[in-house]
């Protein structure tokens, strides 16, 4: 029979699929024997059971549960319901992902009207067991009989009221016990039936909350957002309860290794004097730094110390934990590798490899590629903070900088955004139900709570800036206005956030482009050195070009030449072009466009220097030039004395109902190969003016775009080969080239033996290529792609990131037939999968020599390639 549930000493950290990754860790824990308050795990496969079942619990299940218990009342020395000496355990949630604030939480679980007189007794604190009583009923009524929770505020308020008291702590026992009876009341009122008496009744509802909590439509969003597999279901923890709300001699407390937001090596956290752990998590309460511990409890804080650096060098990896104090003896509750930031991520991998705790592969593999964009974020320019005067301030929870409108509600948000606004969300504290407000916000701004609070968490995880517990603002969400050193501003109104410094401003600051860590440049360092792939950019103009050298880029994988011809006085040259009747007219038109062209190619060259530079022969989908107004037209033939109503015609005869499979690529150059004849010959003379003048070496690499057929390949290298010839002779100078293709054609990838006759090199042009394989427009499905990704069609967007199955077996195809045939045929990528990571990770695998993409994504391209190496030689040790 399989297993269903296992006591923390019969794991460990490996089983997070099993035990969920808390159980793991409480199992680990265990196992290396640090104080942790016993108890057993649930595992996720049970829970996975109870939804194939039709949300049916299996008497196997109960059995193996009560089994459990009655060892943790053996363990413990303690027995449920005991009226002298009661268990009491927390029930909690824990996938094998972590997903913060997702699940519920139950604590005290045990408790009834015999038990709270056991906790009264041991603890000789009548006040305190039934404040734990009444905050229990109140949990489970929630979460477990899903009953509002203000509804017992209000029974709560109405008593401090009755009394005349400011602060819950004035209520005496006799009030809890007056409170605790009016939430019974209240539970018969709203479900029909009592408060459940029987503690392994509220056991096993409680785990059915739990398993139930794993479908919640916020649960749902954040595994959507964060790509957890929904069929792995969640663990539930039951623990022994420990209280850090004692006295003055508890504590509870939440802690990291090492900074989350700076990666600075310190243990890092904060810690709440007699209180429950959700008071920490939740962020109502606003706590004290970890350090202050060593004032209030020195002995318990060296403890803790040592445990942390003995988890992190166990695990090696920062961690973040939770910990409860009781009575001056400490507990650990968690462990778990910490989430960070970027800047973290990087300091943090860099340190640790100097500590000799990890590899450079180790390291190189722990930054997420996606993160390294958060360090590539703008932020606010020094003249602007020089000149601006910060109104508040308050912890800096997740860095960047964000400028935007601020509302006060995530529905608000939401809709703000999509009306085109810049948001800055600015809640009092956010909590899971904000979630979709968060994601579409800039910045978050929050009230009250800790660098651990929900907003802190969440933020961090997302990349976005945050700024958490700036008590210095005061939001009256009802009025829609938030007061901060003076100013009422009312939603819509600007401010200026800065996530890394915690300050807030008003107006709009301006942004720029941040400097980046010497850290950083050593995990790039390592990264380089690791990879196989090459890493090139797609850039169309000498200043991106010189922006992604900066960044790493090793070349230019596609220059988009269509690109350039947008300038005022270009585009008309280039709808005369176009528009013209005669060879003769396009001729003109085109001497006009050839010393743009040959500029440009120079200043690309030389910024790029000695790097390999491709060239892509005009693609214009030709809808994008033509005119299409009258006024357009007019212009243009009042500038080059054309007949109106002619020129209007031409319009007319080059529409096309769908000109993404029109007349674009070398189907042009084919229709006018003296198009073709200037772009080569303006690549060539910048080449040899450059050679002349400079004395660079440049290797043009000219690409002829959307071939299907080998002939048009032919065809059209015809008119190039025979241009550049010429022109060698002319100027009585040489420089080597190259002529290559793009794969953007389903056909030209099925029949790239005979294509790679005809090429130097291949370029996958998956933007095309996925366009064409799944029939999907390019222009047209970004809406029906959501849609299909929501629904879970599509696990992803196939133009973000590459179909493997499908597009991919045409580039694997394509990569073999013309390797066969041209061993030497340089292979490489240049649509947007270019900088996606998984898509990266696929590329390596196939054997590109490089992969291509936007300046910004250089750096996670080449971390991504670097862990793409990581991974298949773990794959491969895996295998032997
Ligand atoms: C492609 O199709 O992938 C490509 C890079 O070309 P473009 O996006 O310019 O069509
Ligand atoms: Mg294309």
């Amino acid at each position: 029979m399989a297993k269903y549930v296992y006591s923390f000493n019969e794991g460990n950290k490996d089983m997070r699929y099993v035990l969920g990754g808390k159980g793991a860790n409480l199992a680990e824990m265990t196992k290396i024997g640090l104080p942790v308050p016993f108890g057993f795990t649930v595992t996720c496969q049970a829970c996975n059971k109870y939804y194939e079942d039709g949300k049916v619990v299996s008497d196997d299940l109960v059995s193996e549960i009560m089994a459990k218990l009655e060892e943790l009342e053996a363990v413990s020395g303690k027995k449920f319901g005991d009226p002298d000496n009661p268990l009491l355990v927390s029930v909690r949630s824990g996938a094998p992902f972590s997903m913060p604030g997702m699940m519920d939480t139950i604590l005290n679980l045990g408790l009834n009207d015999d038990s709270v007189l056991g906790v009264a007794k041991l603890t000789n604190n009548e006040r305190f067991a039934y404040d734990s009583y009444r905050r229990f009923i109140q949990m489970y009524s929630d979460i477990v009989l899903e009953i509002k929770k203000d509804k017992f505020d209000k029974i709560f308020d109405g008593k401090k009221a009755e009394r005349g008291v400011e602060f819950d702590v004035e209520l005496t026992a006799e009030d809890l016990k007056e409170i605790i009876e009016d939430y019974k009341k209240l539970v018969v009122a709203e479900i029909g039936k009592g408060f459940p008496e029987d503690p392994k009744d509220q056991l096993m509802e409680a785990v059915l909350a739990v398993f139930r909590s794993w479908n919640t439509e916020r649960a749902v969003l954040y595994r959507e957002l964060n790509n957890i597999d929904s069929t792995l279901g969640t663990a539930v923890n039951v623990q022994e309860m420990v209280f850090g709300n004692m006295g003055d001699d508890s504590g509870t407390g939440v802690a990291f290794t090492r900074s989350p937001s700076t990666g600075e090596k310190k243990v890092f956290g904060e810690f709440l004097v007699n209180a429950q752990g959700e008071d920490v998590v939740a962020g109502i309460r606003t706590p004290q730094p970890i350090a202050e511990m060593e004032q209030t409890f020195p002995e318990v804080y060296k403890e803790f110390t040592k445990i942390a650096e003995l988890l992190e060098n166990h695990y090696k990896n920062m961690q973040d934990m939770e910990f409860t104090v009781e009575r001056g003896k400490l507990y650990m509750l968690q462990t778990r590798d910490g989430k960070r930031t970027a800047q973290a991520a990087v300091k943090v991998a860099v340190d640790m490899v100097d500590e000799g705790l990890i590899t450079k592969e180790t390291a190189v593999s722990r930054i997420e590629p996606d993160q390294i964009g958060q360090l590539l974020h703008p932020k606010f320019s020094d003249a602007d903070l020089a000149a601006n005067e910060a109104v508040a301030k308050g912890l800096p929870a997740s860095p960047g900088a964000a400028s935007g409108q601020i509302f006060f509600t995530a529905e608000t948000a939401k809709a703000a955004v999509e009306d085109g606004k810049k948001v800055v969300l600015v809640r009092a504290e956010t909590s899971p139900e904000d979630l979709a407000g968060m994601v579409v916000a800039e910045g978050i701004l929050t009230e009250r709570g800790g660098m651990t609070s929900h907003a802190a968490v969440v933020a961090r995880g997302m990349g976005k800036c945050c700024v958490a517990g700036c008590s210095a603002i005061k939001i009256d969400e009802e009025a829609g206005t938030m007061t901060v050193a003076g100013n009422i501003l009312k939603e819509g109104d600007i401010i200026s956030i800065d996530g890394s410094s915690g300050c807030v401003y008003l107006g709009e600051l301006e942004m720029v482009a941040p400097d980046l860590s010497n850290d950083f440049a050593q995990i790039m360092k390592w990264a380089d050195e690791i990879r196989r792939l090459k890493v090139r950019t797609n850039a169309d103009t000498p200043a991106d070009a010189a922006q992604a050298v900066k960044f790493g880029a090793e070349g230019i994988g596609l220059c988009r030449t269509e690109h350039m011809f947008f300038g005022e006085d270009r585009i008309k040259a280039m709808r005369r072009m176009i528009l013209a009747d005669e060879e003769s007219e396009r001729r003109e038109a085109l001497a006009l466009l050839l010393p743009y062209q040959k500029s440009d190619f120079k200043g690309i060259f030389e910024a790029m220097e000695d790097r390999p530079v491709t060239i892509r022969l005009i693609d214009p989908p030709l809808h994008e030039f033509v005119p299409h107004t009258d006024e357009e037209i007019q212009v243009l033939a009042d500038e080059f004395g054309l007949d109106f109503t002619k020129l209007k015609h031409r319009v007319s005869e080059l529409k096309e109902f769908n000109p993404m499979l029109g007349h674009r690529g070398c189907r042009l150059t084919i229709t006018y190969p003296e198009i073709a004849e200037m772009q080569a010959e303006a690549i060539i003379m910048a080449a040899i003016e450059l050679k002349k003048e400079k004395g660079l070496e440049v290797v043009p690499e000219i690409m002829i775009p959307l071939v299907g057929n080998v002939k048009e390949l032919a065809y059209v290298k015809k008119y190039v080969v025979e241009t550049i010839e010429k022109v060698f002779e002319r100027e009585g100078e040489k420089v080597d080239y190259i002529v290559g293709t793009m794969i953007e054609i389903p056909r030209a990838a099925l029949t790239a033996d005979e294509i790679a006759k005809e090429a130097d090199f291949f370029s996958f042009g998956t933007n095309d290529l996925t366009q064409m394989t799944l029939g999907f427009s390019r222009d047209d499905t970004g809406r029906i792609i959501k849609e299909y990704v929501e629904k879970g069609v599509f696990e992803e967007d196939p133009f973000q990131s590459l179909d493997q199955t499908g597009v991919g077996q045409l580039v694997q195809i394509a990569v073999e037939k013309g390797r066969k045939v041209n061993p030497y045929l340089k292979l490489g990528i240049c649509g947007e999968h270019g900088g996606d990571p998984s898509s990266i990770d696929f590329c390596h695998r196939v054997g590109l020599d490089y992969v291509s993409c936007s300046p910004f994504r250089v750096p996670i391209a080449r971390l991504a390639a670097a862990q793409a190496v990581v991974r298949e030689n773990s794959n491969a040790e895996a295998d032997k």
